[in-house]
């Protein structure tokens, strides 16, 4: 089954990449393929799973058309800036137009050692490789933009991290893996030409419109401004917390990437970190903002060079745009929350009384998840489900009263506002203890039955699935997940 590839990054001049097909594995042994997504990319998914298609994703075969690179980037990692970091365990196979049209990437990452990957095997563990799959897909069916995860197979060759794992391979579609480090890469290095293709090939990838703008360059820092903004309210809606926002975890295209230490938070905590290394919480629940403006400040130190000849005339454009971030990550992240809350048209007040049910949840440890989703029976009048969620039932009474006041103003019926608030909120979230559950099933015992039910039940997010009702739970108290792990 021949891939039309199309791979317009592989066509950038030579200093962009490094050139190398993937590195053979042992013994290579399907874990899953997406159907749905291999058929939105003309791939069939019936070949995909078969011996070919299991070759290819494990980097075995080649497959026809494919021009093999790892990307180079740079980027700051907790603040630190690494000059060159670049894909260290990832493959570029190359660019497929999909049936919608849209131009996406397809990679292998955990497919052996490239110039990149420093003292790193260049590979993936399993564990890790689930996590990605089972949390990106998530992210998609929640409706967030996200790369996605297209296949896995087992390699059939240990890694070895804290100790010996089994090898996987996960094959990763993104609208383009550019980050911000990329541009950095080459600012960093003063090869302004180089930031200017680069600016140019995104323009026309992810932002079009930018081209006929009075000024592409400004136009296109402003994209990607928008695009983040919107971005990091809508993982803070559903309790996101990404874990790693270095800048070269950092898309330009808008789309959420790196599922290492992620985590969705369940009692509501503003400062929710769970990665095993953010140890100052730089990367927590309610900083996600600050950091990804933090980031996007780096992007347009990046490109001051191409936003205007005289440097004090650039840095005032980039500040204008920069300015940008806070008013839309408001505006999106306020429209989001009224929206949970079964507010359609959002107006004077709206914002307090949102902000007041988050300050109750927070005060009485109420999972974030369900306190939302469980507003669809309150609106009915049935609030126990949302009550027994915090620690004093009261504080949520006193909060509902306010808020079934304010629906009542809003003259939908009963069963509009269900509707509203069912589709708002999901049922379903990743949960730690879920994912570590399939993950320790997959490893320890070769048993992808839980990673499989969880990917299922995950990919209908607001439809209560009979059977399912232990993946709407928050962990018990010995369930608990309070730390994740990179896994690289
Ligand atoms: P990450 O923490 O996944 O964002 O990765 C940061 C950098 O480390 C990237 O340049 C990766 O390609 C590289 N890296 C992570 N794990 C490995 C590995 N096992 N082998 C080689 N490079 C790696
Ligand atoms: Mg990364």
């Amino acid at each position: 089954m021949p891939i039309r590839f199309d791979s317009s990054y592989a066509r950038l001049p030579d200093r962009f990449h490094a050139r190398l097909p993937p590195t053979p594995v042992a013994a290579p042994s399907l874990v899953r393929v997406n159907g749905p997504l291999a058929v939105q990319l003309g791939i069939d998914p019936d070949w995909l799973a078969g011996p070919e298609g299991v070759a290819m994703i494990a980097g075995n075969v080649l497959p026809a058309g494919a021009e093999p690179i790892a990307l180079a980037y740079a980027g700051h990692q907790f603040g630190q800036f690494v000059p060159k970091l670049g894909d260290g365990r990832a493959i570029l196979l190359g660019e497929v137009v999909g049936r919608d049209g849209l131009r996406r990437d397809i990679q292998l990452k955990g497919s052996g050692p490239t110039p990149f990957s420093r003292r790193g095997d260049g590979r993936a563990a399993l564990g890790p490789v689930l996590r990605e799959y089972l949390v990106s897909e998530a992210m998609a069916a929640l409706g967030i933009p996200t790369t996605r995860a297209l296949a896995a197979v087992t390699t059939g060759e240990q890694v070895f991290r804290e100790t010996a794992m089994p090898g996987a391979v996960i094959a990763r579609v993104a609208a383009s893996h550019v980050r911000v480090g990329t541009f950095q890469y080459f600012a960093a290095r003063g090869d302004v030409e180089a930031v200017r293709i680069l600016a140019d090939h995104v323009i026309a990838r992810h932002h079009p419109q930018a081209a006929d703008a009075e000024l592409p360059y400004r136009a296109l820092l402003d994209a990607v401004i928008a695009a983040q903004a919107s971005l990091v309210a809508r993982w803070m809606l559903v309790g996101f917390v990404h874990g790693v926002m270095n800048t070269d975890n950092m898309t330009v295209s808008g789309e959420t990437i790196d599922y290492g230490p992620c985590a969705f938070m369940e009692s509501f905590d503003p400062g929710a970190v769970f990665s095993s290394i953010d140890h100052a919480g730089r990367y927590a629940w309610g900083n996600q903002p600050r950091i990804a403006l933090w980031n996007l400040t780096r992007l347009a130190e990046a490109l001051l060079p191409l936003l205007a000849e005289d440097e004090d005339a650039a840095v005032k454009l980039a500040e204008a745009a920069l300015s940008g971030f806070g008013p839309a990550f408001e505006a999106a992240w306020l429209d989001g929350l009224c929206r949970k809350i079964g507010i359609a048209d959002h107006g004077a007040g709206d914002s307090a009384l949102a902000q007041d049910l988050l300050q109750r949840m927070a005060e009485n440890a109420a999972d974030f998840t369900l306190t939302f989703r469980h507003l669809a029976e309150a609106a009915s009048g049935n609030d126990a489900p949302a009550r027994a969620l915090f620690q004093d039932p009261a504080a949520f009474d006193a909060w509902a009263e306010a808020w079934r006041a304010r629906l009542a103003q809003q003259g939908r019926d009963a069963a509009a506002t269900r509707g509203a608030l069912l589709a708002a909120n999901p049922l379903y979230i990743p949960r730690n203890h879920l994912v570590e559950e399939a993950i320790a099933a997959a490893v320890a015992r070769d048993d992808l039955g839980p990673f499989e039910t969880l990917v299922e039940v995950l990919a209908r997010p607001f439809d209560e699935q009979p059977g399912a009702g232990r993946h709407a739970l928050p962990a018990r108290p010995e369930e608990r997940v309070l730390q994740t792990f990179c896994g690289t």
